[in-house]
């Protein structure tokens, strides 16, 4: 779950107004919202604030229980541990192969090398990478690059997982194996986020949206 109240959010180096204007959104836990809005509207900014990347400039944020504008950085490292992200530009290590870059949220958890490597096999099989295990990223396409991006951000099975535009690079069928994946995981209990400008996506999965305009929440629920 997460609870944003009134927050404002100020690019350091803003030239326009702020990226975020008071902006007041509440999701349970094991719920699933698309973030809606045209380019330039916040979304990013929203999941950067979700993602605890970045510090709401003015309001209240708090995310699976945790008041985060009071944490302290110990408490902060910790529970971003608990949240998943899909970044819009991936942000693959390109020096790890694919398999190591998806073991890294489990190895941060030091959990032991024989469950990473099965729980690694499994979802890079479900992914459709079962064969590309030792590949570096740059040398795969970017449709198997956003595919690696979404297993790292599911591996250890996040309380809240943020996706930016997580279908850009994928085609119809690979959207929808992913979307039935993320409602999977909602059923398990992870509460969902997911920014995209795919209409027909959204068509075809109607779910609750969060909206914004310049910055403006228009739409909750
Ligand atoms: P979206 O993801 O909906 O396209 P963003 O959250 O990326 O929107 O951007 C919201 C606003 O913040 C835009 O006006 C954008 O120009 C501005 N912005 C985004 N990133 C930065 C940055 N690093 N520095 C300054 N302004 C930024
Ligand atoms: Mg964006």
């Amino acid at each position: 779950m997460f609870r944003l109240q009134d927050v404002s959010y100020l690019y350091p180096a803003a030239q326009k107004g702020a990226a975020l204007n008071h902006v007041s959104v509440a999701v349970a836990q094991g719920e699933f919202r698309w973030l809606l809005g045209p380019s330039g509207a916040g979304k990013s900014s929203l999941l950067r604030i979700l993602a605890l990347e970045a510090r709401a400039s003015s309001g209240m944020v708090d995310v699976l229980g945790v008041p985060v504008m009071q944490a302290r950085r110990g408490v902060i490292a910790r529970l971003r541990q608990r949240i998943g992200v899909v970044y819009q530009d991936f942000r693959l290590l390109d020096d790890l192969s694919a398999f190591d870059n998806v073991a890294l949220p489990l190895r941060l958890q030091m959990r032991p090398e024989s469950e990473i490597r099965h729980e690694v096999n499994a979802i890079m099989k479900w992914v459709g990478l079962g064969s590309r295990l030792d590949a570096l990223p740059p040398q795969l396409s970017g449709g198997e690059q956003q595919r690696v991006a979404i297993a790292r951000a599911v591996i250890h099975r996040p309380a809240l997982l943020l996706a930016d535009e997580p279908t850009n690079a994928l085609d119809d069928r690979q959207a929808t194996r992913l979307m039935t994946m993320f409602h999977r995981l909602a059923e398990l209990g992870t509460t969902i986020v997911v920014a995209t400008h795919n209409d027909a996506l959204v068509r075809k999965y109607p779910a609750h949206a969060i909206e914004l305009m310049q910055g403006y929440l228009v739409q909750e629920g």
